[in-house]
């Protein structure tokens, strides 16, 4: 193998420091926490530009973190373990005094979620990397991790491979989902190699597949399915869905996302029960459907009598599969109780974000990877899951900061020469 030592890398070297690998928001938190600790830090990202998915998720309004006591926010979390430790430690205010200090006060939405007042990533990414520059932290764009063997990270650059052999190292390289933006688990065997246990890499917070029919897709796929109720395997949710034009997706299905999961690896598909109407009880809904007028059409029964939206009516139909009962108890029966056959969940590509990775059973309360001295890791490649709603980059960035805190305490006790 031709590796050269770089410039950038050499000089790293010299000044004793410490190497973040991946610039996402769990990294760049590491690399916050590590400078102000007085470590000479360099964050190497493959991409030319790092924080794209923080970027992304800035797209729908940057869903920061959420304001439900901390019980309720730490049971999103599964498993929580090191990982609840690390968000009591950088807690939610915590998340929204620092996203104001960066000049980027927050707000707490109607649902409790709490967003940026600019409503958007790009000023407090922008506002972040400008403290880490000031603060001394190198960041070296464009270096793609490509092996890691006795302490030495190996680089695929433009102009070569490069090598550095940084003091300790720590690992934030994302999951797999939405792998166009920089994080594509490719990382899965170098660490498996290691001696790492890695648990199967799987989309989390993604849509289904549903077998629509011809008509209902070219009809309604891209509508709606507004305040809605879902129940999957015990876990029952209100929300809102997406009709797509091979299934379902949103934030209510992302919220039953792991229960439906779990049944389809279980027994191939999975039964998903919609509450077309959860607002009414089923005593109310079949009031509100008995005598209906001579003549009157199941559409307009349905529309009328029940309240339902054209692609709510659709969705009961292809959840009926054949002629909807006239029987007002029935019919209500059928719009509270809607059952879909689920027969797969969206690929990798689509999903939110990503379950599987790293054990937290593998590593101490510092994320340091037990088998190997001076290897943190933290972010999304570690092996835990939570719905959207902000637990995600909370979780993030609280593991970023808390790994970052355990290998200043490891280098604290002298032992850093070199990592791993
Ligand atoms: C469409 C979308 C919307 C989202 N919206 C929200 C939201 O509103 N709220 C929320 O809480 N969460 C949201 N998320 C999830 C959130 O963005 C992620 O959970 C979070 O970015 C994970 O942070 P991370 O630092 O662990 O990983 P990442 O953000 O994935 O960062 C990892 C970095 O490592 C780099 N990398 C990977 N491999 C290598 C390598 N070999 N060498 C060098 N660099 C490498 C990648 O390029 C990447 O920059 C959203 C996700 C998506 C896809």
């Amino acid at each position: 193998m031709d590796i050269r030592e770089d410039d950038v890398a050499r000089e790293d070297a010299l000044r004793d420091t410490v190497a973040i690998v991946g610039g996402g928001p769990a990294g760049l938190a590491a690399a916050e926490v590590l400078s102000a600790a007085g470590h000479a830090v360099a964050v190497y990202e493959r991409m030319p530009s790092v924080g794209r998915k923080f970027l992304l998720a800035g797209r729908g309004g940057l869903n920061l973190t959420h304001s439900e006591p901390a019980p309720d926010f730490l049971r999103r979390y599964h498993p929580s373990g090191s990982l609840g430790r690390a968000i009591e430690a950088f807690p939610p205010d915590a998340l929204r005094a620092w996203c104001e200090d960066l000049g980027e006060p927050t707000f707490v939405g109607s649902s409790g979620r709490v967003f940026p007042k600019a409503f958007k990533a790009s000023p407090l990414l922008r506002a972040w990397l400008r403290r880490l520059e000031a603060s001394g932290v190198r960041i070296h764009t464009r270096h793609r991790l490509a092996a890691f063997e006795d302490g030495t990270l190996v680089f695929e650059t433009p102009e070569g491979k490069s090598w550095t052999r940084p003091k300790a190292v720590l690992l934030a390289l994302g999951g797999a989902s939405w792998p166009r933006l920089g994080s594509d688990g490719a990382w899965v065997p170098m660490l498996e190699n290691l001696g790492v246990a890695v648990a199967p890499l799987r989309p989390a917070n993604a849509g289904f597949a549903v077998a629509w029919s011809e008509h209902f897709r070219e009809r309604f796929a891209g509508q709606p399915l507004k305040r809605i109720g879902l129940a999957a395997d015990g876990v029952i949710v209100r929300g809102e869905a997406v009709v797509t034009a091979d299934g379902i997706e949103g934030g209510a299905i992302y919220a039953v996302s792991r229960a439906l999961r779990a049944m389809i690896e279980r027994k191939g598909a999975a039964r998903l029960v919609l509450d077309l109407r959860p607002d009414l009880t089923l005593r109310a809904l079949a009031d509100r459907l008995s005598d209906p007028r001579p003549g009157e059409s199941m559409a307009t029964r349905l529309r009328k009598g029940a309240g339902l939206s054209p692609v709510a009516a659709g969705v009961l139909r292809e959840s009926a599969g054949v002629a909807l009962p006239a029987d007002p108890d029935a019919l209500a029966g059928l719009i509270k109780a809607a059952p879909l056959r689920l027969h797969a969940m969206a690929s990798m590509e689509r999903a939110i974000s990503t379950a599987g990775g790293v054990g937290l059973s593998g590593l101490d309360a510092g994320f340091m990877v037990r088998k190997r001295p001076g290897l943190f890791v933290a972010g999304e490649m570690l092996d835990w899951e939570a719905p959207t709603g902000g637990y995600l980059l909370q979780g993030a960035i609280s593991s970023g900061r808390a790994a970052a805190a355990g290998m200043a305490a490891w280098l604290a006790e002298d032992r850093g020469t070199s990592a791993a």
